[in-house]
């Protein structure tokens, strides 16, 4: 399709990727969104560009290492119980994808989308020069208990022989070295060097002065409601402030593509995997690098304009509360690692809703109704990490060009 008008549906970092990569083409524009630009799941997340990611949740043995947390109190992972078609057919989904074989294929496509996304943003903050804490220093992830460690060991060589790239073991003495803020007495860690991370509401932030820049058209609190067309071609979008007309549309919904499935005429299972932060002052004792908390699946990210801690991964349909108890959590978690206890300052606790799909695969596809209309959505826990290439895939897609990764990893019907 040669370049002409193009709205894109929802302002996360899927939608802010695809609308740069449409407009630096030559694309007329518009993005739209039912809330303020990047108010979405990419406003509070961890921030971490991690082609470290490559493996699924979907595993062998996911489930049985899942389960027990369920019912565990104050566990990180919650399903809050209620009747749900939707998420126990995404339930019987990913109990099918917790196959050796799948995993591998997953592991393979989204090591891709990781790596070229990660260029990406190099070549992003090299070009427009967005200030968001960007730095790439690697990221721990950190066992209390030593043992706890040999689980990644096979992972940690399958990935060096398959992908080239691994992690670094580290004793606890070598840890306490490297991070002097950690208690003493923890197991050790896995070094990844391959990480970066940003500050993800300042990239948002930053996106949108990019995209001002670069003539596209935002449109806040402006929501999707229907899509109109003849035959196989979308024409007009009806939203909350009027219809809009273009010669293609791109939905970048993140966990509300769901309820848009009768206007993209396909129901992609896709559910909120509703997660947690809260970011604040940077502490007098501010630990130099971005970790993860293992047993306690919990992440800090310390930036230079302050510091973050987040995770936690809740099925609760679309729940808008924002439950204290989540971020006491977090709050007490992170404290059983660190050796200073400083109470946060200026504390913003925000909550947002991962779009998660069984295979942890995202879908960045035409969807069958029309030949005009493309859906990229199911970023499951590395959104933040892949959109700059999905943004690409989208665009190449879009305009007919050689894409540069394989789009049939990513098909909707798979
Ligand atoms: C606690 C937490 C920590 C995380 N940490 C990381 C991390 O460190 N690294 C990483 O890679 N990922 C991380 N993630 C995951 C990442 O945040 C998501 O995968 C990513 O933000 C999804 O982006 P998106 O653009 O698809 O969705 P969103 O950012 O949610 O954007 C979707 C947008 O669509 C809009 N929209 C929906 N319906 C309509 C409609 N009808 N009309 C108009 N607009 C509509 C919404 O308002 C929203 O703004 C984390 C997530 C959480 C919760």
């Amino acid at each position: 399709m040669t370049p002409g008008r193009v709205i894109v549906v929802g302002s996360g970092i899927v939608g802010a990727s695809c609308a740069y990569e449409l407009a630096l083409r030559g694309w007329s524009v518009e993005l739209i969104d039912r809330a303020a630009f990047g108010a979405g799941c990419s406003h509070g997340n961890c921030g971490y560009i991690c082609p470290s990611h490559v493996y699924p949740l979907a595993r062998p043995g996911a489930i049985a290492a899942t389960l027990p947390l369920m019912f565990r109190p104050n566990s990180p992972f919650k399903v809050r119980i209620r009747p749900d078609l939707s998420l126990l057919a995404w339930f019987a989904k990913f109990s099918r994808c917790c196959d050796a074989r799948k995993a591998e294929e997953t592991s393979i496509a989204l090591h891709a989308l990781l790596v070229a996304a990660k260029v990406r943003y190099e070549e992003i903050m090299a070009l427009e020069k967005i200030d968001c804490d960007y730095e790439a220093r690697g990221c721990l992830f950190i066992s209390m208990h030593e043992a706890h460690m040999s689980a990644f060991e096979a992972d940690n060589r399958r990935m060096i022989d398959r992908f080239g790239y691994g992690a670094r073991r580290l004793n606890g003495a070598e840890l306490a070295r490297m991070e002097p803020t950690l208690r003493d007495g923890l197991g050790g860690a896995w070094m990844f060097d391959c990480d970066s991370h940003l500050r993800s509401d300042r990239f948002m932030s930053g996106m949108k002065a990019v995209l001002t820049r670069r003539g596209v058209v935002i449109r806040e609190n402006c929501e999707a409601r229907a899509l109109e067309g003849s035959g196989e071609r979308a024409a007009t979008l009806a939203t909350s402030r009027g219809p809009l007309r273009a010669d293609a549309f791109v939905f970048a919904t993140g966990a509300w593509t769901p309820l848009l499935s009768e206007l993209i005429g396909i129901r992609l299972p896709i559910v909120p995997g509703k997660g947690y932060s809260v970011t604040a002052r940077r502490p007098a004792h501010c630990p130099a690098y971005p970790m993860v908390f293992d047993e306690h699946r919990v992440a800090i990210t310390p930036f230079g304009t302050g510091y973050r801690i987040g995770s936690t991964m809740e099925f609760a349909g679309y729940d808008e509360r924002l439950r204290p108890e989540r971020i006491a959590l977090l709050k007490d978690s992170a404290a059983l690692y660190l050796r200073h206890s400083e109470p946060l300052a200026d504390e913003e606790p925000w909550w947002g809703w991962r779009p998660m799909v069984p295979d942890g695969r995202p879908f960045i596809d035409f969807v069958p109704r029309f030949k005009n209309v493309m859906v990229a959505a199911g970023h499951s826990m590395i959104g933040m990490s892949t959109g700059p290439a999905t943004g690409q895939l989208v665009a190449e897609m879009l305009g007919g060009e050689e894409p540069h990764l394989e789009p049939g990893w990513f098909r909707v019907g798979r």
